[in-house]
């Protein structure tokens, strides 16, 4: 794979990889909190964006190797994977003339998002986010979409159930066999569900699978070939049914979320970065369990106990 843009030392190891012929992956390290994966996808005269970035500073970097790449073709279209902020708030920073999709539910997702304007304590620094406004898509999605620049078809997919949130869509080139999952692949992090659905999340690695890709841009953490996708979706699915099992212990316990986490032996999942998700992942597994919504400000700050401190960013 060919970096073709570097971000500079603002940004250390940020670069636009060209992951297949006309198809770039924007990878940000080291993934964690805040600090996303993106990219871009040419055909004919135009150019399809995947994801924006969390703040101007990133969001400038990742546009800016995108023309580089492509001087001569216009955005014309942009994608969100889902509504997350990481994924979203630069999405203002988009030429007003390109045309942004997103699954219906990401869209009415971010429209209640109050994060970019206050952002809470939960984690540490508050993040710079320059100056950005929330842009929600034009269009939206409800189970699927192609899309034909030139002569390649790129696919939006929605799994069809709530797998990292309820408005899921991945990017799948078939004439190239890519497809960028947003954040229905975290590989290397602990993998984060805190408003989604565990067994969703389980159900969408078949899903995903059943596409044998070739390569694989996951929404944060490095690109993955057929190999390292195989198994970051068994070591998932492991986890996955780990934080579910606790879970199930954790109720028949009568303990909280935070009593499950401080209690389970998480010695098996140390290689992971961002292990205060387990936290978060437990609420989500609870509500699930019990047929009730999560209450996110009550997960993040179960996190923040259990870290001690408020959670980490670097973004
Ligand atoms: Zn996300």
């Amino acid at each position: 794979m060919n970096a073709i843009g570097q971000a500079g030392p603002a940004l250390p190891g940020c670069r636009l990889l060209e992951v297949a012929d006309g198809v770039h992956a924007w990878v940000q390290p080291d993934g964690t909190w805040w600090i996303n994966n993106a990219g871009c996808v040419a055909g004919g005269t135009s150019v399809l964006v995947v994801d924006t970035c969390t703040t101007e500073r990133r969001t400038r970097a990742f546009l800016d190797a995108v023309t580089a790449a492509h001087p001569s073709r216009s955005l014309e279209f942009a994608v969100n994977t889902h509504h997350h902020g990481d994924h979203t708030y630069g999405n203002s920073l988009l030429p007003g003339s390109t045309r942004l999709i997103g699954h219906e539910n990401m869209r009415a997702g971010l429209l209640k998002d109050t994060t970019l304007g206050s952002f809470p304590g939960f984690w540490e620094p508050t993040p710079e986010f320059g100056d950005l406004t929330l842009r929600a898509p034009e269009l939206t999605i409800s189970s699927g979409m192609s899309i034909h620049l030139g002569d390649r078809r790129i696919e939006l997919l929605h799994p069809g159930y709530t797998a990292h949130t309820d408005g899921d869509v991945i990017v799948w080139i078939p004439d190239v066999r890519v497809v960028f999952t947003g954040d229905l692949l975290f590989p290397g992090h602990t993998p984060m569900i805190m408003v989604g659905s565990p067994s969703g999340a389980i159900d969408c690695l078949g899903w995903m699978a059943s596409l044998r890709p070739a390569v694989v841009v996951p929404g944060h953490g490095e690109v993955l070939d057929a190999a390292g996708f195989a198994e970051t979706l068994a070591e998932h699915e492991r986890y996955y049914r780990f934080v579910l099992a606790e879970s199930r212990r954790g109720l028949a316990e009568g303990l909280t979320p935070l009593g499950v986490a401080r209690s389970a032996d998480l010695s098996d999942w140390t290689h992971l970065l961002d292990p205060e998700r387990f936290v978060l992942n437990v609420h989500a597994a609870y509500a699930e369990l019990n047929g009730v919504p999560v209450v996110r400000s009550a997960a993040l700050a179960d996190a923040v106990a259990w870290l001690g401190h408020p959670i980490v960013t670097r973004v």
